[in-house]
């Protein structure tokens, strides 16, 4: 977001806490949310905060308001077995003991690689 935007975005949110403190606009706990009628949480701008539209909103729930702004899909992250460089073969006995003990991949690996720091430990005090 540009400095520009954010200034924006700024001060529509202040008009509008200055409509809500004036008594121009409910407070969000006395209106329900628009899209669910759940319990309101922010005030939605749905025509931008341009000085016109800072007071053209609607009280929407957290998850409504999320569903109106759709964020792009993130890149999906690299694999554990990919970072770690595992071979293919030894990723799919690990990834075949992740289902059967453990929920994921990773959690396999971290308490592998925990019990083999443990064993490291154990040979160094010895
Ligand atoms: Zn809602």
């Amino acid at each position: 977001m540009t400095v520009d935007s954010e200034r924006l975005q700024r001060r529509a949110h202040m008009a509008v806490f200055g409509a809500v403190l004036g008594g121009a606009l409910a407070p969000l706990s006395a209106v329900p949310c628009m899209d669910c009628g759940g319990t309101a949480r922010v005030y939605h701008h749905p025509r931008g905060y341009e000085a016109d539209h800072q007071l053209d909103v609607e009280p929407l729930c957290r998850l409504c308001h999320r569903r109106r702004h759709p964020t792009p899909k993130r890149e999906k992250r690299p694999s554990v077995a990919k970072l770690l460089r595992l071979p293919p073969a030894l990723e799919a006995r690990i990834a075949a003991l992740a289902k059967r003990e453990y929920r994921t991949f990773t959690a396999q690996v971290l308490v592998m690689l925990g019990r083999q720091l443990e064993v490291e430990e154990q040979r160094r005090d010895a």
